[in-house]
């Protein structure tokens, strides 16, 4: 087998990498996953999993996801449509099904492991393909996320003691000869699946008093109604993005840009009283933190080591238990460390963050540029990774170097045009379609480009 570009990996990073690869040149693109469908780890999700952010710009370039309808009712009431875990997967299904592959130039294994060297094998049949590639072999894994329903938890269980992941939760009802349906619940972690596991809980009809919460360190998070697309949030996205450049042009350090960010609406934690250790772009609506807040049995004494039957054995001491709890692990690390590397690497393309946290939109650039760009020096220097924050000086230096990648894409002008162009940048049409005569809304531009060029000169500071 020849062809073109191999990328291994068809999750949405995979997806939005060979979108704009096939509609930006006439290459031929082999994908491979051991997934059956296209997608990732949206296909091992919990049901009741949705966006962080609205769907109007994720996904691929070129296919729209969902109906940019506002939801009218529940704790995203007013804002975009999120798109649920069952929509991500049909709408990736569909793009792969009616036009990867009727384009006639996609090759999709599916079921399939990548061995290394070209070499692909089944996973049902052990067929083994070798893939001759002509152009270059893409990795599109370096962003995958752990998920609970796949991960190995890091605790110990005693045998008799019920630890699921939330994709259990709304098999509840379904219980096995013997069992019975749990009243006391204990949900492991803090990170955003954590919190959907809350929600869900409380929207379901469990009362706060019998759910507790191990939260072993507490985190910032971004409030959603600042990642709206539409003209009629224009105050709120790119208003509340000149504040936050002020706010990191004016604040002596990064524990004071949280707090002022939080004064502005922007960021919001689930406890007042607590200060966040950790940003992970998490992004949530205050319908949900008023929810999540109702919870008050929050158990703080580090993370879990074994679970016993009617006790948590933790970094700072044993907890004692009810027997029969339900413990739902959320502690499935979306998240892990990864070291940079450069984007373009010779025969090889490792895609990474380019603006962050749009993985769609890196991805998709990363085509682009790999099509366009005039030679490896100035890929790379279009697409300079991002790294991901690890904690609070994270954000800053994340901040930083999305804001020079933004610097050098508007130096190229038909690159700045496919940006704009672009459904995945979320913002970028909206604001370069606005009014040269709406006299209030330019001035919230300029103030956004006066502050970022104070914010830039004082990220040094905040990252110290
Ligand atoms: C609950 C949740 C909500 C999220 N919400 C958002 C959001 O709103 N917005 C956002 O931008 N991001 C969000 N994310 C982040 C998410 O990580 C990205 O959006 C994106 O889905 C990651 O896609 P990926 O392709 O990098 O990884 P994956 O989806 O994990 O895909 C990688 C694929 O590579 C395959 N693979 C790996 N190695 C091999 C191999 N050797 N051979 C064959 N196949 C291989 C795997 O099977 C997998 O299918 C969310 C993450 C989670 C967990």
């Amino acid at each position: 087998m020849n062809t073109d570009y191999l990328i291994i990996g068809s999750g949405a990073v995979g997806m939005a990498f060979a979108d704009t690869l096939l509609d930006q040149s006439d290459a031929h693109i082999t994908m491979v996953d051991r997934h059956s469908k296209p997608g990732g780890h949206w296909n091992d999700a919990y049901s009741f999993v949705a966006l962080h952010q609205p769907a109007a710009y994720y996904g691929v370039n070129s296919t729209e996801l969902g109906s940019r309808r506002k939801d009218g009712h529940g704790p995203n009431s007013g804002m975009y449509e999120l798109a649920g875990g069952p929509e991500i997967n049909t709408y990736f299904d569909k793009v792969m099904e009616q036009k990867f592959l009727p384009s006639g130039r996609v090759s999709y294994h599916a079921t399939s492991n990548y061995l290394g060297d070209g070499d692909i094998v089944s996973l049902l049949s052990g067929a083994q393909t070798r893939v001759t590639v002509r152009k270059k072999t893409v990795d599109a894994t370096y962003f995958s996320p752990s998920v609970p329903a796949t991960h190995t938890p890091k605790f110990t269980v005693t045998d008799g003691v019920r630890v699921v992941a939330p994709n259990a939760l709304p098999q509840l009802w379904l219980q096995r000869a013997g069992q019975t349906v749990p009243r006391n619940f204990c949900i492991l972690g803090a990170g955003k699946t954590a919190m959907d596991a809350g929600v869900w809980l409380l929207r379901n009809g469990a009362t706060p008093e019998s759910i507790q919460w191990v939260v072993p360190r507490d985190s910032w998070l971004q409030n959603r109604l600042q990642t709206q697309p539409g003209l009629e949030f224009f105050n709120d996205s790119i208003g509340g993005e000149a504040d936050k450049m002020a706010a990191f042009a004016e604040s002596k350090s990064i524990e004071e840009v949280f707090l002022r960010l939080e004064s502005q609406g922007q960021m919001l934690r689930i406890d007042r009283s607590h200060s966040p250790t950790m940003f992970h772009y998490a992004t949530i609506s205050t319908g949900e933190v008023e929810l999540l807040r109702t919870i008050k049995r929050v158990i703080r004494k580090g993370r879990v080591h074994a679970i016993e039957l009617d006790a948590m054995v933790m970094d700072q001491g044993r907890i004692a238990m009810n027997p029969g709890t339900l413990y739902v692990d959320c502690t499935a690390s979306a998240i892990g460390r990864r070291k940079a590397e450069h984007v373009f690497q010779g025969e090889r393309i490792l895609i990474q963050l380019l603006r962050a946290p749009l993985v769609a939109l890196s991805a998709a650039l990363t085509a682009y540029v790999e099509v366009h760009g005039a030679d490896e020096a100035q890929k790379n220097q279009l697409c300079a990774p991002v790294p991901f924050p690890e904690n609070l000086a994270g954000y800053a230096r994340a901040m930083q170097a999305s804001m020079m990648n933004q610097f050098q894409w508007s130096q190229d002008k038909a690159l700045r045009q496919w940006i704009r162009n672009s459904r995945l940048d979320g913002f970028g049409k909206m604001v370069s379609d606005l009014d040269k005569g709406d006299t209030d809304r330019q001035t919230t531009m300029a103030r956004l480009r006066t502050n970022s060029m104070a914010a830039i000169s004082n990220m040094p500071n905040l990252m110290a």
